[in-house]
């Protein structure tokens, strides 16, 4: 007798053992909520009420359709599993292959000492099978380590025809409009609104018990993320009819007070297996095509980040893993400092926006990611592992399968896996795609002096520091050239405003 074991990132009936199509087809269901998962790491409380929340309210339906599910509340998975068997001991557990790496083997061990046995399956929950990604590969490079998402994702838009001409060309003419994407909203601009949920008594019950007995970091006042399928649908339906089409031109920009802007916030819905990434590319492709006021640009760049980079980080997380999560290239040690663990702690007012939102909402979009959190703490040369752990803990959407290539790989080029160089950049971004400069004591146009942007130091000295490894880099002769026009005293005073800045954010007084 088989029972399906569903995880809690894999709460789908569109896929794996309990999709009608499945072949095990198990009627009985066994859902395990660890409290050592839950204690294991100072998670932010939204992150827990989201993933135990949505775990019984999965249960709930699959209850309310009629299937058998034995929900436990163990202190481990392991001890949730010996009660299981001791209550069924000839049965076999069969769950799909968990996308982080380590996961099912230690599945298979719980299972294993509690007297049973476990049976891995495809993980259905992505568009690109291991196989599919493995073959695209051996055609594409002679080098096993060699990775582009940009032909990753042209492969995966020709498979599965998703925004091609009849004649299998892109839509438009070009396979990717990001120049169009680089657009700051008008000051009168009004983010639409974002749905609410109605959430029952589970929302209620777990952040209780998450207060109670965990140790958690940030707040969860304003929780509003969905915790069931049915709300996951009407996220996705309202990111549709409300967001998509001012999704493409803003979609990097960064504005004060504004978390979310158009972003589609559904991260964390498909993480969890709430939503499955192909009926979402489809309901984006089929708005872009019923609505005239939604543009290419829009529906193209949000195609991109499910269709392209999610697939894409996916595998080669899959392939250079357990390596990738201790890449150290730069060699860079120091500890995260206190401002990410408190967003009054600095007066940096883009960093202190970044990560308020963090604090709050345990999110922040991909620009304050990447441009902003991971930017300061690449430059200011931050342990990859601390900022890694960091994001695991605090995003409602990061498992390890997310952070760790993320993180790595294009945050702080820990590794060179997915780019060829870093995202290392100055206050001039932030200051051209942010309203955040306007009202911080920092000054963006200087590099010196007590209030020069720190972001501005931190960019040159870490160019200065690794100059061997970048001078050389064709992408970055050009910043290197304007290093090479500053006299050795203006490079000193360069250097000296670095430590300070670095000794000001480790002490907590930047
Ligand atoms: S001046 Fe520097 S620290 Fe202040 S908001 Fe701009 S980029 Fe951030």
């Amino acid at each position: 007798m088989t029972t399906a074991l569903v995880l809690g990132d894999q709460l789908t009936r569109q896929a794996g053992p309990l999709a009608a199509e499945h072949d095990v087809d198990p009627d009985r269901v066994l859902m395990v909520e660890s409290r050592a998962f839950a204690t294991r790491r100072r998670y932010h409380s939204q992150k827990l009420t989201l993933l135990f929340a949505a775990m019984r309210n999965f249960r709930d339906a699959l209850r309310d359709d009629g299937w058998t599910v034995r929900y436990e509340r163990a202190d481990t998975f392991r001890q949730g599993f010996e009660r299981f068997f001791a209550d069924h001991p000839d049965e076999t557990l069969v769950a799909m292959e968990p996308a982080s790496h380590g996961a099912g083997r230690g599945l298979r061990d719980a299972v294993s000492t509690a007297g049973g046995d476990l049976e891995l399956v495809a993980n259905e929950t992505f568009l690109c099978s291991p196989e599919a990604f493995d073959e695209w590969h051996a055609g594409a490079y002679d080098d096993a380590d060699t990775y582009r998402q940009e032909e990753f994702y042209r492969w995966m838009r020709r498979r599965t025809g998703f925004l091609l001409t009849d004649d299998g060309e892109p839509e438009g003419g070009s396979w990717n409009y990001d120049e169009q994407n680089r657009e700051t909203p008008p000051a009168d601009y009004e983010s639409p609104p974002l749905p609410t949920f109605d959430y029952g008594e589970h929302v209620g019950e777990v952040r209780e018990w998450v207060e109670e007995a965990v140790e958690t970091w940030g707040s969860d006042e304003e929780f509003g993320w969905p915790v069931r399928r049915g709300q996951a649908l009407d996220a996705l339906a309202d990111f549709c009819a409300n967001r998509l089409a001012d999704f493409g031109p803003y979609q990097d920009a960064m504005v004060g007070g504004e978390w979310a802007l158009d972003h589609s916030l559904l991260s964390a819905a498909i993480n969890l297996g709430l939503l499955h990434p192909r009926e979402v590319v489809e309901a984006a492709v089929e708005t872009y095509r019923e609505r005239e006021d939604v543009p290419l640009n829009s529906v193209e760049g949000f195609v991109r980040q499910l269709l392209g980079w999610r697939e894409f980080v996916r595998h080669v997380y899959r392939r250079e893993m357990p390596d990738l999560a201790d890449a150290n290239q730069l060699d860079h040690e120091r500890d995260l400092p206190p401002l990410y663990r408190d967003a009054g702690a600095t007066d940096a007012a883009c960093l202190s926006e970044a990560v308020g939102h963090v604090e709050e909402r345990g999110y922040a979009h991909h620009i304050e990611r990447l441009m902003l959190l991971s930017n300061f703490a690449l430059t200011y040369g931050t342990d990859p592992r601390e900022l890694t752990e960091w994001f695991h803990r605090s995003f409602v959407d990061g498992f390890h399968w997310v952070t760790v290539p993320n993180v790595v790989g294009m945050g702080v080029y820990a590794s060179d896996a997915f780019a060829t160089k870093p995202y290392a950049s100055s206050a001039a971004y932030v200051d051209r795609m942010s309203d955040y400069c306007d009202d911080c004591p920092y000054d963006p146009d200087a590099t010196t002096g007590d209030d020069a942007c720190p972001f501005n130091s931190l960019y040159w000295d870490f160019l200065d520091h690794h100059e061997e490894r970048f001078r050389h880099n064709h992408r970055m002769a050009a910043v290197y050239h304007h290093w090479d026009e500053r006299d050795e005293d203006e490079r000193d005073a360069v250097r000296e405003r670095a430590a300070e800045v670095r000794r000001a954010a480790r002490d907590g007084s930047l």
